[in-house]
C-alpha cells in the first residue's frame, strides 16, 4: 500500500484547494471548498433514519436474500442510485451482481414443548416463540418428540483428540449443543486455529445428522439463518428457560459443564432423560438467487479510476421467520449512512482522480457469501482496490469503532483527521486478528490483504429487551445523530482518499 499523505489543505478548514480541483472551479461557480460544505452540511440524520425506517419496513420482509423482499430492497436501492446518477458497476450494465444462494423460509411460530412424565400421563410446557425459542431459521418442516442428549460444543475432532459424541448414542434422538468452540480466537488464538473449523454453524449440524440425530436443539438464541439446511433434521434455537429446564434435576447446570470442557479439554456429554417435542414448518428453495448491488463514481484519472475505494454494507437480513425482523440496526443502519454518503459524493460535482465503488452486498447473515463472492469475481482485481470502507450495524451507540484501525493506522488516520477537525465523535479503532470465521463482509476484504475498515457503533445505555436477530431491532431504538456523523467521516474520508 502507498503511504498515505496527510491532506493538509483539506484539513486546513474544509478543501481550501486542490490543484485540479483549482483549475475546474470558475469565478462564478462554487468553489470546491463550497460544494464539499453544502453537502457535509446536508447531510441528515432524519432522512438517513427515514431510509431505515423503509427498509426495515414490512414492505421488504425483512430482506433476507432469496425473497421478494430483498429482491424489492435491491431495487428500490438501484432506484436511489439512478436519481443520484450512479452508474452500474454490477457488471455488463447492470447494477445487480448474481450468486447462487440457497435459502429457507420460516411459516410460522412452530413449537417447543417439553413433556413431563406424571404417572401414567404426561404433562406438556409449551414455551413461547421469541422470549423462549426460535424455529431454526434452516430446519426442515416437520414434528419430532425425542429424548434430549447433551453433547457440549457438538463436536467430532479426531486429530484433537476429542469427541463429544464417543461413547453416547444418539440415533433418533435430540442433540443439545452450544455454538462456537471451547477457546476464544482473541483469548486463545493458538489454540482456537486448530479448533476453528469446528465453530461454524453448519458443521455442526451436519455432524449431528451424522451421527443419526434426528433433531438439534441449538443454545443460541436468535434467529440464524447461517446453518445447514438438512433433509429430515428439524432444529430449534433456544435459550436459558429452556436449558435450565433440561438440566433441572439432573444435578448438572449447562454452565458448569461447559466450563468443565474449557478447563479439562474433555467432553462432558450425557442424556438428560428429558422428553421434548419440537414442529417447525419451512420452504426451503435449494436455487435461490443472490444479489449484490454495485454501483460507481467513475473517477477522471485514467490509472488510479481502476484502483478504486469501496464503500460497503450489507442489505440483507434475516427475514420473516413468522413475525418480521426488521434489522434496523443490523444492516439498514449501515445501508442508510452508505446512501447519504453516496448521495453528498455523486452531487458533491468535483472529480474525483480514483472511482468510488458502492456496494450493497447480498447474503451477509447466510455465512458472508455476497461478499465472498464479490472478492471472487471484483469489479477489479482486487490487489488494486485502494481501500475498503465497511458499515455494519452503525444506527445505536454514542461511539463510532473502527473495527481493524489498527490493522491499517495510515487509513484510520484519515478518519481520525476529519473526525476530530469537523465531525468531533469519540472515535475508537481496534486491532483485528480476523483468524475466525467470517461474520462481517470486511473478513473477505481483509484475507484478500485489501486495506479495509469495519465501521460500528456502541456506547447506548441497553434497552429492555434484546435487538439483535429477534423482532425488537427497530428504527425506535436508533440514534441518528450517529448516523449523520458516520455518513460526514465516510463522505470526507472517500473524497481524501480518492484523491491519494
Ligand atoms: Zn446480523
Amino acid at each position: 500500500m502507498k503511504k498515505y499523505y496527510p491532506f493538509f489543505l483539506f484539513l486546513s478548514l474544509f478543501l481550501s484547494a486542490i490543484t485540479v480541483f483549482a483549475q475546474v472551479a470558475k469565478p462564478h461557480e462554487l468553489t470546491v471548498e463550497e460544494r464539499i460544505k453544502n453537502q457535509f452540511n446536508r447531510i441528515s440524520g432524519k432522512v438517513i433514519l427515514d431510509y431505515v425506517r423503509e427498509l426495515s419496513s414490512d414492505k421488504f420482509e425483512g430482506r433476507l436474500t432469496g425473497t421478494k423482499g430483498y429482491n424489492d430492497a435491491a431495487e428500490w436501492s438501484v432506484s436511489l442510485f439512478k436519481k443520484w446518477g450512479l452508474k452500474p458497476a454490477g457488471g455488463g450494465n447492470s447494477y445487480y451482481q448474481k450468486f447462487p444462494n440457497p435459502y429457507t423460509l420460516v411459516l410460522d411460530s412452530g413449537e417447543l414443548s417439553l413433556n413431563i412424565p406424571s404417572g401414567k400421563d404426561t404433562i406438556k410446557k409449551y414455551y413461547k416463540y421469541e422470549l423462549d425459542y426460535y424455529p431454526g431459521a434452516t430446519s426442515d418442516s416437520g414434528t419430532l418428540t425425542a429424548e434430549v442428549v447433551f453433547v457440549g460444543y457438538g463436536i467430532t475432532a479426531p486429530e484433537l483428540n476429542y469427541d463429544d459424541y464417543a461413547g453416547i448414542d444418539v440415533k433418533g434422538k435430540i442433540v443439545l449443543f452450544n455454538p462456537e468452540v471451547p477457546f476464544s480466537p482473541d483469548k486463545d488464538p493458538g489454540l482456537f486455529k486448530m479448533w476453528r473449523p469446528y465453530s461454524f454453524h453448519n458443521y455442526k449440524m451436519e455432524n449431528a445428522a451424522k451421527h443419526g440425530a434426528a433433531g438439534v436443539l441449538y443454545n443460541y438464541h436468535i434467529v440464524n439463518p447461517n446453518c445447514a439446511f438438512i433433509k429430515g433434521q428439524i432444529h430449534v434455537d433456544i435459550g436459558k428457560t429452556v436449558t435450565d429446564d433440561i438440566f433441572s434435576g439432573t444435578g448438572k447446570t449447562i454452565q458448569e459443564l461447559l466450563r468443565k470442557i474449557i478447563d479439562e479439554k474433555r467432553p462432558a456429554s450425557f442424556n438428560t432423560g428429558k422428553t421434548v417435542t419440537m414442529r417447525c414448518r419451512t420452504e426451503h428453495n435449494p436455487n435461490g438467487v443472490g444479489l449484490n448491488v454495485i454501483a460507481k463514481i467513475e473517477g477522471i484519472d485514467p490509472a488510479l479510476k481502476d484502483e478504486p475505494v469501496i464503500i460497503g454494507a450489507h442489505l440483507d437480513h434475516i427475514g420473516m421467520s413468522d413475525k418480521l425482523m426488521p434489522g434496523a440496526n443490523d444492516n439498514a443502519s449501515g445501508v442508510s449512512v452508505l446512501y447519504a454518503a453516496a448521495e453528498a459524493l455523486s452531487k458533491v460535482n468535483i472529480p474525483f482522480r480514483r472511482s468510488i465503488i458502492f456496494i450493497l452486498f447480498g447474503a451477509e447473515e447466510q455465512g458472508v457469501k455476497g461478499s465472498e463472492f464479490y472478492i471472487q469475481n471484483p469489479s477489479v482485481p482486487v490487489e488494486k482496490i485502494k481501500a475498503f470502507l465497511n458499515l455494519e450495524s452503525v444506527g445505536r451507540g454514542e461511539i463510532i469503532s473502527a473495527g481493524s484501525g489498527k490493522n491499517y493506522p495510515e487509513l484510520f488516520n484519515i478518519m481520525e483527521s476529519v473526525n476530530n477537525k469537523l465531525v468531533h465523535r469519540k472515535l475508537t479503532a481496534s486491532f483485528n486478528s480476523n483468524i475466525a470465521r467470517p461474520r462481517q463482509d470486511a473478513a473477505h476484504f481483509l484475507w484478500a490483504k485489501i486495506p479495509s475498515i469495519s465501521f460500528g457503533a456502541y456506547g447506548s445505555a441497553p434497552v429492555s429487551v434484546p435487538t439483535y436477530h429477534t423482532t425488537n431491532d427497530k428504527p425506535e431504538y436508533l440514534t441518528p445523530e450517529i448516523m449523520e456523523d458516520l455518513a460526514k467521516i465516510v463522505f470526507l474520508s472517500a473524497i481524501e482518499l480518492a484523491e491519494k
